[in-house]
């Protein structure tokens, strides 16, 4: 290819090239293309409202997974933990008093940790 029809063919790519608005439209048509695809790629993967709808449970799917949609009836908050309580070790079974573990004065009981 001679230089006058390389560059009538470089000139003819260019004015296919819409004009150019903001830094990505410049540069070669190489680079032109590469920040093209960059940007249809990047448009993809945007979340959009239509794409995460989907991702969106209904409140009878909510429902249906035991998800509370309204505060339970009953009292509640009476009893926020069980400190002081008799508990029974899931490990070697032995009974416990439950220890507050704020309270670093507290004498230990006869389980420790194991
Ligand atoms: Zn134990």
């Amino acid at each position: 290819m001679t230089y006058r029809n390389s560059c009538i063919s470089a000139l003819a790519r260019m004015k296919k090239r819409p004009m150019a608005s903001k830094e990505e439209d410049t540069g070669t048509n190489e680079e032109f293309e590469k920040n093209l695809k960059a940007r249809e790629e990047r448009e993809k993967g945007k979340l959009t409202r239509d794409k995460i709808e989907r991702f969106v449970a209904s409140e009878e799917e909510l429902k249906r997974f035991g998800y509370l949609l309204e505060v339970p009836e009953g009292q509640g908050g009476d009893i926020p933990n069980e400190v002081g309580e008799k508990k029974r070790c899931d490990r070697c079974r032995k009974e416990f008093v439950v220890k507050d573990p704020n309270d670093f004065n507290q004498v230990s009981s006869e389980h420790s940790i194991h």
